[in-house]
């Protein structure tokens, strides 16, 4: 077999992530030097921790929002790494890793704010988005789930329990839901390092969409370094 090919599915930037401790930028550097091929940003959106102002017009905030991720390919533009933007949307603490929402669709979309979790999948479902529960078991082991609405499982996340990450690998194999593996990095000085390692390389997030959807063979990555099936 050739070689895999590293993705990192869910971190977080100090641009847009109140709890994150790194930039862009830094992360970017971080995760080449950890061998990576890949990284999709994955800051929380407004309904959770974020480090944008509320007090902005709505397409400033969008504009905010997306300064981690920008950041963060302009460094892998450089240094070769390939940099995606995703999303870290939230509603209570319940949280959903979204991937593939055009920043143009989020600017015409002011009244997002107001959705409850069934209306925004619906709505981020039309736009082809693929959503992902993120780390389900986390807070409880009686969440609120919605295996009717999700497209995948976060069944690996590194600041999980072991505990909490074999509750959402047991919920995804009873629904028949894709699974997805990530770090929830924060800080690039604890680097931990998760995600998911493909057979072909992640270069889009249509390409990444695709290999979860289609439950193409990966391999996790685990922050111990011991890599699993
Ligand atoms: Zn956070
Ligand atoms: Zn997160």
């Amino acid at each position: 077999m050739g070689r895999l090919f590293k993705v990192e599915t869910h971190l977080h930037t100090a641009e847009g992530s109140a709890c994150a401790k790194s930039s862009g930028a830094e992360m970017a550097r971080a995760y080449k030097a950890h061998g990576y091929d890949t990284i999709i940003i994955t800051d929380h959106f407004f309904g959770g921790n974020t480090a944008v102002p509320k007090n902005l017009p709505w397409e400033e905030r969008i504009d905010r929002y997306f300064k981690g991720y920008e950041n963060a390919k302009a460094e892998g533009d450089k240094i070769g790494l390939t940099v995606l933007p995703g999303m870290e949307w939230a509603y209570h603490g319940i949280e959903f890793l979204t991937y593939g929402l055009p920043k143009s669709w989020l600017c015409a979309h002011p009244e997002m704010e107001e959705w409850e979790p069934e209306t925004f999948m619906e709505k981020a479902h039309m736009m082809d988005a693929f959503i992902v529960h993120a780390h389900p078991f986390r807070w409880s082991d009686t969440p609120m789930l919605y295996p009717l609405y999700v497209d995948g499982v976060e069944v690996y996340n590194a600041g999980n329990p072991d505990k909490a990450n074999e509750l959402a690998k047991d919920y995804a194999a009873r629904f028949r839901l894709p699974t997805t593996a990530g770090s929830d990095e924060h800080n690039h000085a604890a680097f931990r390092g998760s995600g998911m390692a493909f057979q072909t390389p992640i270069a889009t997030i249509s390409d990444f969409i695709r290999a979860v959807r289609t439950n193409q063979p990966y391999e996790a990555l685990l922050s111990d370094g011991k890599w699993s099936k």
